[in-house]
């Protein structure tokens, strides 16, 4: 599956919807100065600081799914290997900005991936009224 790593996958787009269905309002594909305009945030709650990700079990190296092609091996690990590596940094200076950062793998649940989001949601709020 050496497809198209364009943003608006299925799964992406199966949860943004499960989100909006729960009444939560995101940004999607959000650049961030902290990411240096670079990279975008899959889904972004900018109040509350909460940034999703949805990565794609081929191009992030998925463990319970990566089939890695047997043509040009190398090439294809030292190109998913920089992608984690990406991934790494993207989360690190999300969490210097004081980010709450969720990575989820395009093949779990919508419904699961949006407990939570929505369980993480509910704490950024509820520290907020505290403090
Ligand atoms: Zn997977």
């Amino acid at each position: 599956m050496v497809g198209n790593r364009s943003k608006d996958t299925g799964p992406e787009i199966r949860l943004r919807r499960e989100l909006h269905r729960r009444g939560l309002r995101y940004r999607k594909h959000t650049k961030l100065e902290v990411l240096g305009n670079r990279w975008s945030v899959d889904i972004a709650f900018p109040s509350q600081k909460v940034a999703i990700f949805v990565d794609g079990c081929f191009w992030h190296g998925c463990p319970e799914h990566m089939t890695w092609p047997k043509a040009n091996a190398e090439w294809w690990h030292e190109k998913i290997e920089r992608t984690r590596a990406r991934d790494r940094d993207t989360t690190a200076r999300l969490l210097t900005a004081g980010w709450h950062v969720i990575r989820l793998w395009e093949h779990e649940p919508a419904d699961a991936a949006a407990d939570r989001i929505e369980a993480r949601l509910a704490e950024s709020i509820a520290v907020r009224v505290r403090a």
